[in-house]
């Protein structure tokens, strides 16, 4: 037997066969069902720092005390930020009084008029994304 007819691995993930950690992550990572945000969220004017943020923040993952609370731990939640109600997202992005007042200073800094009050409001308004990477730059 030559060697040409020796047995050969070929990984099949990759056209050329060849292995690679990065084409076995892509081939055993859990892809999902793309949501409608996904374009707001995952895109070349959002650093990818913020969008993995966004992400945890839009798709409930956020590190937040209902969170630890739905896992079964046990702990007295308040908002950091006010100390007035017990923290959950809806608290921490749209009715904390800290959260008012960023969101009213970042419509005057962006100049986007008046302030949102949930996030499908927030989405709706995100179309102004193309004004925002010419004065922030582009990450990607
Ligand atoms: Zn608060």
């Amino acid at each position: 037997m030559n060697r040409a007819e020796e047995d050969t691995l070929i990984w099949l993930p990759e056209l050329k066969g060849d292995f690679s950690t990065a084409s076995a992550f892509e081939a055993i990572r859990n892809k999902g069902v793309r949501v409608h945000w996904h374009g707001a969220v995952w895109n070349r004017f959002t650093h990818p720092k913020l969008a993995a943020n966004a992400w945890k923040l839009y798709s409930g993952r956020a590190a937040i005390d209902l969170a630890a609370k739905k896992k079964g731990i046990q702990l007295a939640s308040k908002c950091k930020l006010c100390g007035l109600q017990e923290e959950d997202l809806n608290h921490l992005l749209w009715q904390c009084d800290f959260a008012d007042k960023t969101w009213n200073w970042l419509a005057g800094k962006f100049k986007f008029g008046a302030c949102f009050r949930n996030s499908r409001d927030a989405m709706s308004r995100s179309t102004t994304s193309e004004s925002l990477s010419k004065s922030c730059g582009r990450w990607r």
